[in-house]
């Protein structure tokens, strides 16, 4: 295991908030994602903690803590410059909306573990660096997969000491991603739980498990039901992600993918745009992606109009959107055509990168054309964008009077000076007068 993966400052915060509950008397461990992600040696984006310690009892203890779900059981500790989740060991009740449980009922480690979705997220670290005594090792299958080992079994590592109940050591090594318990009963408890599988497989490089698979396509209609917030979020957090190939792939295999789009089962292409996009790139570019693997309609409009609502998309991503995709129609049906001022406006807007890197993906060696014009064009005339040498305000002090075609004359003045007809203020305001009248 890397080291790398126990060297952060948040770490050292979560060690000392467990010990500090510890030295009160309580049960405190890791939880969650951060064991996960310390067992493969990933650096862990955040660090949860789960104890037997009530909300009350952690505020005690934190006089800073504070109480984000307090129904849920959990308090934010900041520690260190550290903020820390810590939640109280709980079960949850039944799910009538098919979303958040009804309530929750503080109880026991190993219940908090069963209530969690997928073995290898129900892992516990105890990480104080005197944890002593004999690793408890229960007979390997003495409880069936996907039901609770109790006592759970132990294995010692770098951090710690790993506390499992659900056989998710195990599964981390298949590099599987298993459902906790019956995956039938899991899936239709809450159905987010389907997209967590396919984001969390892509990004950990793990196989979900043939049971959860088909649990999550048997419930993948169900996903309809989930609030639309909800299924923006992760399926934004899979799309921003560099396995978001993968993801997709799974979203399809899985039948999640017609659900979310709202498309018909298996209308989908391959996923050459998903696929060909740097690992990094800027939301929403992959969503435009997406789309167009998806044979969506490529058009601007029509995309946003289709997608605001099922992704519960904001004003500013359909904004993006919208321009990603009219970018890359432009510049797919426009270019060549295009004057030096209008080729230097759409390449100075704010998503023509986007539209570019899905354009090289399709028509390879027009991008690169266009790549070079752009690099030419950069170098001409004080570039793509520079800033305005006559303003509205330079018109007005001149006397002219705000109305139609005000804005227009100002474009036409700028394009000149895009192409280096006009070349300071002077010209400008006298193709002004000229124009203007
Ligand atoms: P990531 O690294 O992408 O954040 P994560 O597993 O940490 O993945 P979180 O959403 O941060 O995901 O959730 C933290 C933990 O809470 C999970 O590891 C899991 O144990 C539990 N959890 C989260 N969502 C659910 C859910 N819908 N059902 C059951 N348990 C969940
Ligand atoms: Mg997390």
């Amino acid at each position: 295991m890397s080291t790398e993966a126990h060297n952060s400052p948040d770490r050292a915060a979560a060690q000392r908030i467990v010990l500090r509950l510890r030295a009160h008397g309580f049960t405190a461990y890791f939880a969650g994602g951060c064991v996960r992600d310390e067992l493969l040696g990933r650096r862990p984006d955040d660090y949860d903690i789960a104890t037997d310690a009530t909300p009350n009892a952690v505020r005690d203890i934190f006089k800073s803590a504070l109480e984000v779900g307090a129904h849920f059981g959990v308090v934010i500790v900041k520690m260190d410059g550290a903020v820390i989740e810590v939640a109280t060991f709980r079960t949850d009740g039944p799910y009538t909306d098919r979303r958040r449980p009804d309530s929750v009922r503080f109880s026991t480690a190993r219940e908090d573990a069963a209530r969690r979705d997928f073995t290898v997220n129900a892992l516990f670290l105890d990480p104080s660096p005197e944890v002593a005594g004999p690793v408890r090792q229960p007979e390997r299958g003495a409880a069936p997969a996907g039901v609770v080992h109790d006592p759970p079994r132990e294995h010692r590592v770098d951090g710690g000491l790993v506390i499992d109940y659900v056989g998710g050591v195990e599964d981390m090594h298949r590099r599987v991603l298993r459902a906790v318990g019956n995956p039938d009963a899991r899936l239709a408890e809450d159905h987010l739980r389907a997209l967590r599988a396919a984001r969390l497989a892509a990004k950990l490089g793990f196989e979900v498990d043939p049971a959860t698979a088909g649990a999550v396509k048997a419930h993948a209609a169900e996903l309809g039901g989930v609030s639309r917030e909800r299924i923006g979020e992760e399926v934004r957090r899979m799309l921003d992600h560099p396995s978001r190939a993968r993801a997709a792939t799974l979203l399809g295999e899985m039948g999640l993918a017609s659900v979310i789009l709202e498309t018909v089962p298996g209308s989908g292409g391959g996923l050459m745009h998903l696929a060909g996009l740097p690992a990094e790139c800027p939301w929403p570019t992959p969503l435009a992606a997406w789309l167009l693997d998806a044979g969506l309609p490529a058009d601007g409009r029509a995309a946003v109009a289709r997608l605001r609502r099922p992704l519960c998309l904001s004003n500013e991503e359909g904004a993006a959107l919208y321009a990603t995709l009219d970018s890359l129609a432009r510049l797919e049906h426009e270019w060549p055509r295009l004057s030096v001022a209008q080729k230097k406006r759409l390449a100075s807007g704010a998503w023509f990168g986007a539209a570019l890197s899905l354009m090289a993906i399709r028509r390879a060696s027009e991008a690169d054309t266009v790549t070079k014009e752009v690099r030419e064009l950069s170098a001409v005339h004080g570039g793509l964008a520079p800033p305005p040498m006559v303003t509205g305000d330079d018109l007005i002090r001149a006397g002219f009077v705000p109305g139609p075609g005000f804005k227009r004359l100002l474009d036409e003045v700028y394009d000149a000076q895009l192409e280096g007809r006009v070349r300071n203020q002077a010209e400008g305001m006298e193709l002004a007068r000229v124009r203007g009248v």
